[in-house]
């Protein structure tokens, strides 16, 4: 089913309404909680597609420019993008193997990625170099007769325990005589290789990634044949760039829209809280947070806007430098946004019931993407992780959970179910 590119913004919308919104309580309680898949979400991918709402984050559904708005819809709750198989790492790896793979490569991981069959992960960053210099990475691609052999380690490889990740795209040094910038080459490595193994699941500043969780990943003479090289060898970074604009300006449409509900959260959380005589709302300060947080928002959101119109007509490696910025600008501006949630919900904004703490680790990833030499990293992480469980929990029995040290069970947010559904969480 096609839909008109204008019409895609509507539909996804109404869809985000009518279908994910409403399961969003449930999604918490079995993939948060009790840490199992949520057993409606084939269904609801099955539907999303039926309505031609898949797939958008790739630039032949759409244009970055266009996509914007669907990511900031999606963007306000974790785990929407799933819904439309516009999940990170996911479309970045696609968008990798649409330029580099070979027709042989595309059949085998390109297509089932398309298909939403399985998931996939990027693996650059390790644990015993400076990865914000790519340069530095040490894991090894030797060539033995027709087979690469793979030794090294990894972290922080969103996707990668993910149980239907298939494979994992290794960038290692296969040219260490090569001048640094050419010794690098991607391999694609399935995740049943024997010698690579998950060491562990990792967390960032106690931050979950319930849609793509993050790995480590430990390769012991893996070997997958010759034909799995990615792009051309020596040619690592090269074939790695073209998903660094996408991956991050996706990123951070997405935590536009986790913002819009933050500022939504403290409007609804002031104007129904008393504190010394007043409505929050009333006191000039709160008011004044709130001014700054839509101002900052807007000024975020035109300058992804405009970058992601500069990507799709003049391509990543004229606006590197506007993807930099973006990729500093819009964490910097989410973590004020989530600091201003935090001061007024006070005690609450860093408890589990509310998404705020959860949105500060997750805008904050970015920030540790930095690199000096910028245009030779990459690996974002998308999905912003804001679990809006606070608001969406309350209502339900479930919701009712006994603190530790209080003895009785209370609800597990203050603000009231009108309130909830006023700002969409
Ligand atoms: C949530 C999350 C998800 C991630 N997902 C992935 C993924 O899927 N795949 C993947 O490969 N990686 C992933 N990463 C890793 C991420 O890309 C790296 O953390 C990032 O590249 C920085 O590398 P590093 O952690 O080794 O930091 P380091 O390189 O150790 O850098 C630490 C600090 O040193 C500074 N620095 C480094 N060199 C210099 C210099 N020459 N001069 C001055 N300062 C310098 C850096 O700017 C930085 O501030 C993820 C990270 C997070 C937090």
């Amino acid at each position: 089913m096609d839909i008109p590119g204008g019409d895609l913004l509507a539909a996804v919308q109404a869809f985000f309404d009518a279908e994910i919104l409403p399961r969003h309580r449930d999604w918490v309680e079995h993939v948060v909680r009790r840490r199992e898949p949520a057993p409606f979400m084939m269904d609801l991918r099955a539907k999303a597609r039926a309505r031609g709402l898949w797939n958008l984050g790739l630039p032949e559904r759409m244009s970055n420019r266009d996509y914007a708005p669907i990511a900031e819809i999606t963007g306000r709750l974790p785990w929407a993008s799933e819904v439309f198989n516009c999940q990170a790492p996911d479309v970045p790896n696609t968008i990798m193997l649409q330029h580099a793979a070979t027709l042989a490569q595309k059949e085998r991981w390109l297509e089932p990625l398309l298909e939403g069959r399985i998931r996939s992960a990027f693996g650059m960053t390790e644990p015993d170099v400076a990865s914000s210099d790519a340069t530095n990475i040490a894991t090894t691609l030797r060539r033995d007769g027709s087979d690469w052999v793979v030794n090294g380690r990894k972290w922080y490889i969103t996707g990668g325990a993910h149980p239907d990740c298939a494979f994992v795209i290794v960038m290692g040094v296969s040219r260490p005589d090569a001048p640094r910038t050419g010794r690098h080459s991607c391999v694609i490595v399935p995740m049943d290789a024997p010698g690579l193994r998950i060491v562990r699941e990792l967390r960032f500043m106690g931050w979950e990634d319930s849609i793509a969780p993050i790995a480590e990943l430990d390769f012991e003479d893996v070997r997958v044949p010759a034909e799995n090289l990615l792009g051309e060898e020596g040619e690592g970074f090269a074939a790695a760039q073209v998903r660094l604009g996408p991956a991050r300006l996706h990123h951070c449409m997405r935590a536009i829209g986790t913002c819009e509900v933050l500022v939504e959260l403290m409007m609804a959380r002031a104007a129904e809280w008393r504190a010394f005589g007043r409505t929050v709302i009333d006191y000039d300060a709160t008011q004044q947070a709130v001014a700054r947080s839509r101002i900052e928002i807007e000024q975020a959101r035109l300058l992804v806007l405009r970058t992601a119109e500069r990507l799709d007509k003049e391509g990543h490696q004229a606006v590197w430098r506007d993807v930099s910025m973006v990729k500093v600008a819009v964490p910097e501006m989410a973590q004020r946004i989530a600091d201003r949630a935090m001061q007024i919900f006070g005690a609450m904004g860093g408890s589990d019931d509310a998404p705020i703490h959860r949105a500060f680790a997750v805008v904050a990833s970015p920030l540790s993407w930095r690199h000096i030499k910028d245009h030779h990293r990459c690996y974002p992480r998308i999905g912003i992780e804001m679990a809006c469980r606070f608001a969406t929990s309350q209502s339900s029995p479930s919701a009712q959970h006994t603190e530790p040290g209080y003895g009785t069970p209370r609800p597990s947010f203050h603000v009231p179910l009108h309130s909830a559904q006023r700002v969409n969480c």
